[in-house]
């Protein structure tokens, strides 16, 4: 079943945004396998962000991220890469459409509140950086035949 990494940044979880993010992907019909709170390391930021590291915000974007604590998870679930990014809306909160989590809740690109897997191989390779297998619970919601056809 695919996989992908979400993380509710040091925003969002200042503004008390955690919740409402679980809440979304949950009632979507996604199954929540991994979710810890923690302070990021900047070995663990500049890795995690790596593809930006030639981008005029990469410095910033760093200390945001490394600058108080995240809530990181994994999902699970049919097209779930795909189906989270157009949860979570553009990447500038002014042009993200409303009813996204972006849209609903953000101004500023710099402050987007949350991070989501862009395609499966990177949320493969977000999982296996951000958690441990042990972290990780692989289980099946006993409502799945009110949400899966088969
Ligand atoms: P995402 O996949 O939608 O999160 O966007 P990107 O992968 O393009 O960028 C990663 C993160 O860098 C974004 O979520 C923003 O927090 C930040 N970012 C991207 N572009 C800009 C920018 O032009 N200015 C600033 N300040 N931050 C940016
Ligand atoms: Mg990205």
């Amino acid at each position: 079943m695919e996989r992908t990494f979400i993380m509710v940044k040091p925003d969002g979880v200042q503004r008390g945004l955690v919740g409402e993010v679980i809440q979304r992907l949950e009632c979507k019909g996604f199954t929540l396998v991994g979710l810890k709170q923690l302070t990021v390391s900047r070995e663990l930021a500049e890795s995690h962000y790596a593809v930006h590291k030639e981008r005029p915000f990469f410095k910033s974007l760093v200390e945001f991220i490394t600058s108080g604590p995240v809530v990181a998870s994994v999902w699970e679930g049919d097209g779930v890469v795909a189906s989270a990014r157009k949860l979570i809306g553009a990447t500038n909160p002014l042009t993200a459409e409303p009813g996204t989590i972006r849209g609903d809740f953000g101004v500023s690109i710099g402050r987007n509140l949350i991070h989501g897997s862009d395609a499966i191989e990177t949320a493969q390779s977000e999982v296996a950086l951000w958690f441990e297998d042990g972290e990780l619970s692989s289980w099946k919601p006993s409502i799945t035949p009110w949400i899966y056809e088969d």
